[in-house]
């Protein structure tokens, strides 16, 4: 679902992706980690088009996002992305949150995204929320708002760029229990993230970038217990 190859991107003179390749199949969960700086973020962000890169191809769903807008447009609708600081719309409540996005751009009626706000609220368990507003929620509910808003869209790919770096660590299981479960319903799942417990459970390929690269990419077993680059091990022992 997702072909990256030659992709590089500069910031000014500075690169920040050096000849990123990587493709995604789906229902494939992909934990990406590496120290801060590395450009994690920003090829999450390539991937969903908050960003462009000046070289290579990125193909997602079939749409080559280096061939314009359109295809750009095609593809957020099928990409959900939840961030490290939740970005929910503060004058909405829980439930607009989630109606929004399949209302304005998939011309949703009113009552079916009701329904669906409910659904996916439900699932990430906290329906009950659905009328307040999110400051009045803790920050492991609104990032589960944020992952329920995302599957409203019923996207094909979700990506995560430290979904839960921003919270207190009592928080951190509900919402990583959340992502362990749509990854056990076979969402495809594209994770940065330095949980390596998480990495563990459900990743089918981790991989560790450093400095605009992407170093070193396995399956979790050998990854951990046998990193065969120096910067991989080091990083890794950092974590520990
Ligand atoms: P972290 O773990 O801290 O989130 P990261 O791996 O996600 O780091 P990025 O946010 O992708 O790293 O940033 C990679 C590099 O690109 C950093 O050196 C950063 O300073 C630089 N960078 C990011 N965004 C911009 C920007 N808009 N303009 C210029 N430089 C940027
Ligand atoms: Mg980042």
């Amino acid at each position: 679902i997702v072909d990256i190859s030659g992709v590089q991107k500069w910031f000014g003179t500075f690169q920040v992706l050096k000849d990123i390749a990587l493709t995604v199949a789906r229902g494939e969960r992909i934990v990406i980690c590496g120290p801060s700086g590395s450009g994690k973020s920003t090829l999450i962000r390539c991937i969903n088009s908050l960003e462009r890169y000046q070289e290579g191809r990125l193909v997602v769903d079939g749409y080559d996002l280096g061939a314009g807008q359109k295809n750009i447009d095609a593809v957020r609708a099928e990409v959900g992305m939840v961030f490290q600081q939740f970005n929910l719309f503060p004058h909405l409540t829980v439930k607009e949150n989630c109606m929004l996005a399949p209302m304005k751009v998939r011309g949703t009626s009113k009552r079916d995204a009701q329904e669906l706000a409910m659904r996916f609220l439900t699932r990430v368990r906290i329906g009950d929320q659905a009328e307040k507003y999110p400051a009045q929620l803790s920050g492991g509910q609104q990032q589960r708002v944020a992952i329920a808003r995302a599957l409203c869209m019923t996207p094909k790919l979700m990506l995560f760029d430290e979904p839960t770096s921003a919270l207190d660590p009592e928080m951190v299981k509900e919402v990583l229990d959340t992502m362990v479960s749509l990854a056990d319903e076979g969402m495809t799942m594209l994770c940065v993230t330095h949980e390596m417990g998480f990495a563990r459970k459900v990743a089918d390929r981790v991989i560790f970038m450093d400095r605009g690269e992407i170093i070193e990419i396995g399956k979790p077993e050998p990854f951990f217990a046998n990193p065969q680059n120096p910067r991989t091990q080091a990083f890794l022992g950092q974590l520990l």
